[in-house]
């Protein structure tokens, strides 16, 4: 049951007794602090709390849940996670169909598969590959080894059972509407210069289409770069490297065999080798492992 409309946990906020605080929920998103735009910004789009928005976290509430050092949550992306687990307890808004990969499903530039990667993806799509459409996004290749191995990750598709003319090569440049990227089923994004594509997906606005992809259950594949950018941030921890917020945890990629999960950090450490790709779903992630 919401008792905020930010995901916050009322009962547990000390506010609540040394500020006399009323609750957004009870007080139309005027609690002791006065007004509070993320109550406000629920209210006019008539919703009861942000897990039911398709731009989930927005900038603001990733201000509140991530950056702020007094107030943020404690692990980051808590009010997130909550926001998404009321959506999930009222039916609403569970999404499940998102593949991050380390390196695809292909095992090299020769040949050969991951068969348990190539079999997820096939189970996420839950409809026959030639019948699937794909927006295939290879922005992140900006050099010319990202761009062969985006050329791998095409080929991948058609190994998958994608019809050649069922993929769309998008470059992303602002001007694809909502209405167009709903009629894909899959988005699919290569790797190369991660910085790059975050920054291209956020002045593009294309970062809010992904997110309304992924609440619409279409597969979300990425690779390399394109798994990175799904994690709550990518780099220092601001508005800037702030990332999808698919999954709340860190990733690193084309670890080798020795590479050991950091713990130092505020949110699990997943390093992802060739071969293993996280299935992330609305409130947790599976590995696997190719
Ligand atoms: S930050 Fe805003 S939305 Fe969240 S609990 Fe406080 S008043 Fe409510
Ligand atoms: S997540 Fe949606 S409803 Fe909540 S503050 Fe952001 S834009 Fe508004």
């Amino acid at each position: 049951m919401p008792d905020s409309r930010c995901g916050l946990c009322c009962a547990e906020c000390g506010w609540k007794e040394n500020c006399g605080c009323g609750g957004c929920i009870e007080t139309n998103g005027k609690p002791f602090h006065g007004e509070c735009p993320i109550a406000q910004c629920c209210q006019r789009k008539g919703l009861t709390h942000c897990g039911e928005c398709d731009e989930l976290p927005c900038k603001k509430l990733y201000a509140y849940s991530y950056l702020d050092p007094e107030n943020g949550d404690n692990p980051p992306g808590a009010r997130v996670k909550q926001c998404r687990r009321w959506a999930a307890e009222s039916g609403k808004r569970v999404w499940k169909n998102v593949l991050l990969t380390d390196s695809g499903w292909g095992r090299s530039l020769e040949g050969g598969v991951y068969e348990n990667i190539l079999r997820k993806f096939h189970e996420l799509l839950g409809k026959p590959a030639e019948e699937a459409k794909v927006l295939f996004i290879p922005t992140a290749a900006t050099k010319e080894e990202a761009k062969i191995y985006a050329g791998k990750c095409f080929a991948e598709l058609l190994i998958a059972g994608i019809l050649p003319n069922h993929i769309y090569v998008y470059d992303i440049d602002g001007r694809m509407s909502a209405e167009q990227a709903m009629r894909f089923d899959v988005i699919y994004f290569t790797g190369g210069d991660t910085s790059f594509l975050l920054r291209r997906v956020k002045e593009t606005g294309f970062d809010t289409m992904i997110k309304k992809m992924v609440y619409a259950n279409k597969v979300y594949v990425g690779v390399s770069a394109g798994s990175l950018i799904a994690t709550s941030h990518i780099g220092a921890g601001d508005q800037e490297t702030a990332g999808l917020c698919l999954v709340n945890a860190y990733l690193s990629v084309h670890c080798d065999t020795e590479a050991q999960a950091r713990t130092d950090l505020p949110l699990p450490h997943i390093p992802l080798r060739a071969g293993e790709a996280l299935a992330v779903v609305w409130d947790g992630y599976e590995k696997i492992q190719g």
